[in-house]
């Protein structure tokens, strides 16, 4: 495809370049001749209309003799290049000036007809074979008392016309050949700003078609082609990051399994082959079952997060009291709350707040939230659930003062699988997918959640919620 789109247009500019030099040789000379022919017969026709009405007349008046004619008529021939008569109604030459004036032997045209030229004024032939060759020829009458006495003719070799009709030939013809190779910028046009490019690009496909996302090219040009460039670097360059985002994820993911799995396996075998003793059984099936769940946990997740994906914005939006949502998730974990005796502080802004949103996975929202808070958080500390509203949103923190997140894992926490390595330690169940989810939910509705956190003080997490405009009016 390469070769084809230079060869194309390379063919089609000498298929120009030979058409229009055929087109200038067939039809420039006849043309540049015709021209000529018609140009000169005007100017010798009106020639000899002077002449006629001048010396002729004068002449058949017998006002002028006839060898003060002879050589007026010589002179004006030798200026106009051509030979003039004087015939008379009967054919008899009375005046020649290529010939010498001789009054005894006068020359007869025989045959001839001043009608010759029919419409036109003008005719190309040997005028009655008085002449070796072709001559232009024009015949003007002489009239004197309203009767023709006689005709002025006036002889123009073709020879001439011929050759002034080659020379124009010859010059249009290599106006032509210039013209023609100054389009050949046309051509390093093209293969600059067309076929360099195009040459690039289509490189950079075939280099992307079998793989190599990570092929980067440059077209310098700000037009459709520099675009389509640019769109087409991009293209690959987000390809190759999704690529080596799957490839991360299937890693993660592998690495998440394998390692319950391994422990799982590692204890079973230990209490089949006796290594560990049957009253130890209680302690490493406990285990057992806190990875199984941790597995469940995170076959959970990514299904959470492929259902997000595959369903995009699909949410099931209705309107509800995001403060009961928030009071019933709290209350879920009194259980481990109790334990770590830690104290969950609700301050609401109304009695009732109506949001809308898609409330299941707002309460995965706020449950996963809850359950980092409260994994993070030291024993006998609080956690406060907190909501405020401003230009109907209603905007609900969730902080804790626990072990907080390092400034440079701020970033990074809601990236998929991202444990931050203190936390790996404290929280062997976490799955890394908690905070990533959250972050998708809450996109997926159009709305933003940030966080603030200082390592070793705590942290704080807030988001934002559409608040139903209908149902809070409608009830206050
Ligand atoms: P996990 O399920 O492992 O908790 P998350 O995506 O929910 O995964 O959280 C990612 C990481 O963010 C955690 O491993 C932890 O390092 C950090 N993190 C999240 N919430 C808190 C919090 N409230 N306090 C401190 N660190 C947190």
């Amino acid at each position: 495809m390469k070769k084809t789109l230079y060869l194309k247009f390379l063919l089609a500019y000498f298929i120009f370049g030979v058409f229009g030099f055929i087109v200038i040789s067939t039809f420039a000379p006849s043309m540049t001749r015709d021209h000529l022919i018609r140009e000169n017969a005007e100017r010798l026709y009106s020639e000899a209309t002077l002449i006629s009405n001048s010396y002729a007349s004068e002449l058949y008046n017998n006002e002028i003799s006839l060898e003060t004619v002879k050589d007026q008529l010589d002179s004006l021939a030798v200026y106009m290049n051509s030979s003039i008569r004087i015939i008379n109604p009967s054919g008899r030459v009375v005046l020649d000036s290529s010939k010498p004036l001789n009054l005894e032997d006068v020359d007869m045209i025989e045959n001839f007809d001043p009608t010759i030229t029919g419409n036109s004024y003008y005719i190309v032939d040997r005028f009655f074979d008085t002449f070796e060759k072709q001559n232009l020829n024009v015949i003007v009458p002489i009239t004197a008392d309203y009767k023709v006495k006689g005709y002025v003719t006036i002889h123009y070799a073709m020879s001439s016309i011929d050759d002034s009709a080659n020379s124009l030939t010859g010059i249009f013809m290599m106006t032509f050949l210039i013209l023609f190779l100054l389009s050949m910028i046309i051509l390093i046009f093209f293969t600059e700003m067309v076929y360099i490019p195009l040459k690039k690009i289509t490189y950079a496909t075939e280099q992307y078609a079998s793989g190599n996302m990570h092929y980067e090219f440059q077209v310098e040009s700000d037009d459709e082609i520099g675009y389509l460039a640019a769109c087409l670097n991009y293209m690959a360059s987000e390809i190759a990051r999704s690529e080596d985002d799957q490839k991360k994820f299937v890693a993660n993911v592998s690495h998440d399994f394998r390692s319950p799995l391994t422990s799982i396996q590692g204890y079973l075998k230990a209490m089949l082959d006796g290594t560990i003793p049957p009253e130890m059984y209680e302690k490493y099936l406990t285990i057992v079952l806190n990875e199984t769940e941790r597995l469940t946990k995170l076959t959970n997740s990514l299904l959470t997060l492929n259902n997000l994906n595959t369903k995009g914005i699909l949410l099931d939006k209705t309107d509800f009291d995001i403060n009961q949502v928030i009071r019933n998730t709290a209350a879920s974990f009194e259980g481990v709350c109790r334990s770590k005796n830690i104290a969950i502080e609700v301050v609401l802004t109304e009695e009732v707040m109506y949001v809308n949103a898609d409330m299941e996975k707002i309460q995965q929202v706020l449950y996963n939230l809850l359950d980092n808070a409260i994994k993070f958080s030291h024993h006998n500390s609080v956690i406060k659930i907190e909501t405020s509203e401003k230009k109907n949103k209603i905007f609900i923190s969730v902080a804790d003062h626990g072990i907080g997140i390092p400034k440079d894992d701020l970033k990074l926490i809601w990236d998929r699988f991202y444990k931050s390595d203190y936390s790996r330690g404290k929280d062997k169940k976490g799955t890394g997918l908690g905070l990533s989810i959250v972050k998708e939910i809450i996109n997926a509705h159009g709305e933003n959640i940030n966080v603030i956190s200082t390592e070793g003080a705590g942290s704080e997490f807030v988001f934002s919620l559409p608040m139903s405009k209908k149902k809070n009016e409608k009830d206050y």
